[in-house]
């Protein structure tokens, strides 16, 4: 997967990404990351302008972002998504969508966001990471890049891992069933029998037991979803 973010803050790049598994990920090659610089293409010296039709502000200039855009071959079939609050909320499955995507580019808003032709002209498709609204779109971006990476094959060692956190598209979507380590005694807590049985089906059962009690009484929306594709048909 290559992926190139459009950002006016560089710096901030590859940060996360260049931790841990994903780090390894991006070193080993299995997906590589262009940090393109919008300040570079700055019409005598500013990238932004006021609003058309007054208000608070600015706006990031289309222009400028074409100049940043043309300065990299973007493959056909690349993946245009603008992180926005008036996106679809990202989701696991978004991540399964885009962790197949070959090409990708991101463009991180600022200020008042982007102005919409720019956005319409390469058909970029808003994603939101939540109801609320962030300073500029590079924590987003972190976050879609992290939760799509994560589920290229190679990039966690044990692919079942994924199969059994929170939210797998395959075999849920649920929530976790609790966690334990050592000690096997903490602080006068002790962890629950079953899991030290060493019956495999019995653990089995007592996770998948509690990984649908918490999905129901915490996300009734998730359960939902999940018993229905329990149905037969
Ligand atoms: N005026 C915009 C609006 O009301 O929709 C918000 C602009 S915000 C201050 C600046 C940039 O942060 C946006 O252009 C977007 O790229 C990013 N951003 C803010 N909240 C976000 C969210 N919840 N999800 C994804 N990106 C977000």
């Amino acid at each position: 997967m290559h992926i190139t973010v459009l950002t006016l803050f560089p710096e901030i790049f590859p940060g996360p990404l260049g931790v841990s598994l994903i780090g390894k990920a991006l070193r080993k090659g299995l997906f590589t990351l262009q940090v393109v610089d919008i300040k570079a293409f700055a019409r005598q010296g500013r990238v932004d302008s006021p609003p058309c039709g007054g208000g608070c502000g600015m706006i990031l200039a289309p222009d400028v972002l074409e100049a940043a855009l043309a300065s990299f071959s973007v493959p056909s079939g690349t993946l245009f998504l603008y992180p926005s609050p008036r996106g679809r909320p990202f989701s696991q499955e978004m991540g399964q969508e885009f962790s197949a995507q070959h090409d990708i580019v991101f463009l991180c808003g600022r200020y008042e966001g982007v102005d919409v032709r720019f956005l319409e002209k390469h058909a970029f498709r808003e994603v939101s990471l939540g109801d609320y609204v962030l300073m500029g779109g590079e924590i987003a971006t972190l976050a879609f890049i992290e939760a799509s990476v994560r589920l290229i094959p190679g990039v966690v060692g044990d692919p079942t891992s994924l199969q059994e956190d929170s939210l797998d598209v395959a075999t849920g979507p649920l929530l976790e069933y609790p966690q334990y380590t050592t000690p096997v005694c903490w602080e006068g807590r002790s962890v629950p029998s079953v899991l030290l049985s060493g019956n495999h089906g019995a653990i089995q059962q007592w996770r998948q037991e509690q990984a649908c009690a918490i999905t129901r009484q915490r996300r009734p929306d998730l359960w939902k979803r999940y018993v229905a594709k329990q149905l037969p048909f």
